[in-house]
């Protein structure tokens, strides 16, 4: 079988380029398109060029629907709005999207869940094998602790990230509440700050750092009476994430229309 043909959006951002640099490296998959936002001073030029090293022969475009129109997978960490436009255009190629975009409305994912009639769609807030993992336990362990433990999900990015908590941070507290067989939406509690009173027993917590370089730290701290369980990932390179995305596209070549996870694509 032929290599899957794979467009990257958002080649211009950090994620971007990491992905055009595990496509490149891949002999799994080829590059046939290179997107960025309209006007972008990157249109026109050579992908590899543009990131600063040699050619690969891919030129960079801010046309979605000719570029689209030529994927067979379509990986896409950019922005809430714009992975729902992708969404659509994507379903319209019968490619499979990979959606690593964070911070993604109801509303949005409405339409997201829409465009996966026509096409996989495989989305996850965090791609690496560690933090799909990391998932896993923490349901686990949730489900072994009573609610007399208290969970708070603590998470540091770099300062660049425009939400919070992360897709990491929610995606574990989901797999906690799940673990205690509820909805994370009733037992969230919002940033805290000022006279917050006590905590609510079985209630998760959130907090966040920005700062510097960092790419992705979470823990997730289970705090008993006289003693704690911490779960830990580190991430130190974005490589973990965009390796992650391929694999997803790869494995989403033979699936059906439909929403998928990373837990689907690793097996776990
Ligand atoms: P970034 O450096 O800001 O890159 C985002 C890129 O998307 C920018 O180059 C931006 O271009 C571009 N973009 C926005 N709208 C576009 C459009 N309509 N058409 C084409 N390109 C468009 O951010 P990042 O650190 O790479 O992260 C991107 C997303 O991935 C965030 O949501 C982040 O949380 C998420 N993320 C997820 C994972 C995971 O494993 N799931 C891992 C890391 C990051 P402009 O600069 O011109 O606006």
């Amino acid at each position: 079988m032929d290599k899957p043909g794979i467009v990257v959006t958002g080649v211009a951002g950090r994620m971007g380029q990491m992905l055009v640099r595990v496509i490149a490296e891949s002999d799994q998959a080829r590059l046939v398109g290179a997107l960025v936002r309209e006007g972008h001073d990157w249109v026109g030029l050579d992908v590899g060029v543009a990131m600063g090293g040699g050619d690969l022969g891919v030129t960079v475009s801010d046309d979605p629907v000719a570029t689209i129109a030529q994927a067979q997978a379509v990986i896409d960490f950019s922005t809430p709005d714009a992975t729902v436009a992708f969404a659509e255009l994507t379903a319209q190629a019968r490619a499979v999207h990979v959606i690593g975009t964070t911070g993604l409305s109801d509303d949005d994912l409405r339409h997201i869940t829409a465009a996966a009639r026509h096409a996989p769609i495989i989305r996850a807030g965090n791609m690496s094998l560690g933090v799909n993992l990391l998932v896993g336990l923490t349901r686990r362990v949730a489900a072994a602790l009573g609610a007399d433990w208290d969970i708070e999900v603590v998470e540091a990015h770099h300062r660049n990230k425009v939400d919070s908590p992360s897709g990491t941070a929610l995606m574990l507290g989901e797999a906690a509440a799940e673990g205690r067989g509820e909805a994370l939406s009733d037992l969230r509690i919002p940033a805290r700050e000022g006279m917050t009173g006590p905590r609510t027993e079985g209630s998760i917590g959130f907090s966040a750092i920005r700062g510097g370089d960092v790419v992705g730290e979470h823990d997730v701290i289970f705090a008993g009476q006289g003693e704690r369980v911490v779960l830990r990932h580190l991430a130190t390179d974005r490589a973990i994430f965009a390796r992650g995305a391929l694999t997803a596209a790869l494995w989403g070549q033979d699936k059906g229309p439909g929403e998928y996870d990373m837990a689907d694509v690793l097996g776990l």
